[in-house]
């Protein structure tokens, strides 16, 4: 028997410093261009009652991603903040991060485990970076995974194809096509 989908919607660093045009970070104009296909996903999680659960980029001021990337999503900074296209309401949840996967040492686990959740959908930036670590982490952890083409993207439209692909032919992701 197939056990009954219990989805959550995950939205990856939906931060200034990369959606922001100013931020440290910024992924350029396609990350713009995905915040209405994000806040579809949004509302429609919430229209559902599905969980929407925010993974958020979080770093010590001299975390050692800085020696890959500039410093960026300090914590207390603006740069760290929600975008605000994108304004978590109270039911939502927020999950702080500091590695690519939101799974490395945070309260996910715990939390899908306490909300029963065995599918997720996942959106944001970057498709090839949080996203794809994160969706290989779920995927390990037996969660199925949905990925909204039109929700994520990267700076590095190559890289973005490319995790597309793995997503799919790789990871055995649901890439939907809306
Ligand atoms: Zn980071």
């Amino acid at each position: 028997m197939v056990p009954e989908k219990k989805p959550a919607l995950i939205v990856v660093d939906m931060l200034k410093d990369f959606i922001d045009p100013g931020g440290v970070l910024y992924c350029g104009e396609h990350s713009r261009e995905i915040i209405p296909a994000v806040k579809r996903e949004i509302d429609s999680a919430r229209e559902k009652g599905i969980p929407v659960i925010f993974v958020n980029d979080t770093h010590a001021h001299d975390d050692s991603e800085f020696r890959m990337f500039p410093p960026h999503c300090v914590v207390n900074s603006e740069g760290a903040e929600m975008i605000p296209e994108i304004s978590p309401l109270p039911d939502d949840y927020i999950v702080k991060k500091n590695r690519y996967s939101a799974f490395f040492e945070t309260g996910l686990e715990e939390l899908l485990q306490r909300l029963e959740i065995n599918h997720l959908i996942i959106v944001g930036v970057c498709s090839n970076i949080c996203v794809l670590y994160t969706s290989a982490d779920a995927l390990n952890r037996e969660y199925s995974v949905e990925v909204p083409a039109d929700a994520v993207t990267s700076f590095d439209r190559e890289a973005h194809e490319f995790a597309l692909k793995e997503l799919k032919n790789t990871l055995g992701a649901n890439v939907r096509e809306n």
